[in-house]
């Protein structure tokens, strides 16, 4: 039987940072992570340069059912916080754009960190070591194949859904439920959208183009590229929209956000030719794509009201998508352990004190650009501060 101050059930982005905090505090911290090895997400995260924070982070960032909830873990720990960390371990880092941070060189620097300060502060680090069960009597009891580790504080640490090949599991979930509090529904999110088999048939071939477009889908907007697939529709646009569609609403797409593509046949002198209209759409869309668009789309006369209404068209693109690619595919799991059952400055279950939920798990989803890495250290820091 091993005895700790507080368990940290899962070693990834949140629950090393948690450990790290508690540890500096002076606590006996005891990180359990079921696979090989921690922070494998950190791993391949940001293709491999880890987007570890963003410059321009606030609560807008961030989807939960009480969008207030992060706020007061985000105002205590500042991306500055953590830059700091980077900075004291000479990572190099660079700013890729909108405030994205990542490394210049890889990910395992950032983990190697992590690590390191955990081993700086005494906290222990089990990997492949497997929970079979969760019981709390005066204090939290875990018990393994061959051990049992307890501890009267218990922080769960294990993550979304998304990616199960890298670990993924619904364990923290099923937790949260042994305990009766409450989980707003799992959805994935920052996923690529599968096209209806219509629209697939007219587009799918295109897989590989990109295009720079205003997305919006559930009352968000997003202006960056979109991407074709074999299956459908991804790029940082449509990943971003993902988080916010719902099952069966259409998205919007703007195919030429800001710009009038038939603005040159105001000009009588311009021949209001198809070619004409292909060069005009050329200048908007990648060329295989306005081609696509305008064999589709294209009205049979050129008149000011069909121009009109093909210009119409082209800013507000209305598609239905069939689905998403799934948890296989998804950045990040929306929805998650209910916010309403904690404490926003510590995280700890208002009904069963001494258990934390951090990072992913809870109800709390961040944007595409590093704010997902944000929330992980800002709800692990907090946890680790109170234990
Ligand atoms: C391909 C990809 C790229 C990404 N890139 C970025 C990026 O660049 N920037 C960004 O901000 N976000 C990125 N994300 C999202 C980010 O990785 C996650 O939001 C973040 O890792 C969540 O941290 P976490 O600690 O809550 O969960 P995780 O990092 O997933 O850690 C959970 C840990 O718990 C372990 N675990 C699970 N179940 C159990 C169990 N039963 N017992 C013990 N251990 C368990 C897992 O093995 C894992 O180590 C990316 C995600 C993916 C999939």
């Amino acid at each position: 039987m091993q005895r700790f101050d507080a368990i940290v059930l899962g070693g990834g982005a949140a629950g090393l940072m948690c450990a790290i905090e508690a540890g500096k505090r002076g606590r006996r911290v005891a990180v359990i992570e079921h696979s090989d090895r921690c922070g494998k997400k950190i791993l391949i995260s940001g293709g491999g340069r880890c987007n570890f924070t963003n410059l321009h982070c606030t609560p807008q960032n961030f989807l939960s059912a009480n969008p207030h909830f992060a706020k007061s873990a985000l105002a205590r720990h500042t991306p500055a916080y953590f830059i700091s960390l980077v900075e004291k371990h000479r990572i190099p880092y660079h700013e890729k754009t909108l405030g994205q941070l990542f490394c210049d060189g890889s990910s395992r620097e950032i983990l190697q960190m992590l690590e390191n300060e955990c081993q700086a502060t005494g906290a222990r680090i089990f990997v492949n070591t497997r929970v079979t069960e969760v019981t709390r009597t005066t204090e939290f009891v875990l018990r393994t194949a061959s051990t049992e580790f307890r501890a009267p504080a218990l922080v769960v640490a294990t993550g979304g859904l998304s990616i199960p090949k890298m670990g993924a599991t619904s364990f923290g979930y099923d937790l949260a439920r042994q305990f009766g509090l409450k989980i707003q529904e799992t959805r994935p999110a920052l996923v690529p959208l599968l096209l209806n088999p219509d629209d697939c048939k007219h587009y799918c071939d295109l897989a590989g183009v990109s295009a720079g477009v205003s997305a919006s889908s559930g009352g968000a907007t997003f202006t960056e590229k979109m991407l074709f697939t074999h299956h459908g529709l991804s790029g940082p646009a449509i990943l971003q929209i993902s988080s916010y569609w719902k099952r069966a609403a259409p998205i919007h797409i703007d195919l030429a956000p800001g710009r009038e593509v038939t603005a040159i046949f105001r000009d009588s002198k311009i021949p209001r030719t198809l070619a004409a209209l292909r060069s005009a759409f050329h200048e908007s869309l990648p060329s295989r794509f306005a081609n696509r668009w305008l064999e589709i789309n294209a009205p049979s006369t050129l008149d000011n009201r069909a121009l009109e209404t093909l210009e119409r068209d082209t800013h507000h693109w209305t598609l239905t998508p069939a689905g998403t690619e799934g948890y296989d595919k998804a950045e990040v799991t929306a929805g998650g352990v209910d916010t309403d059952e904690l404490f926003a400055k510590t995280m700890e279950a208002r009904k069963v004190p001494g258990l934390f939920f951090i990072g992913e798990v809870v109800d709390v989803t961040g944007q595409l650009g590093g704010f997902n890495f944000q929330w992980a250290w800002a709800s692990g820091a907090s946890a680790g501060r109170s234990l």
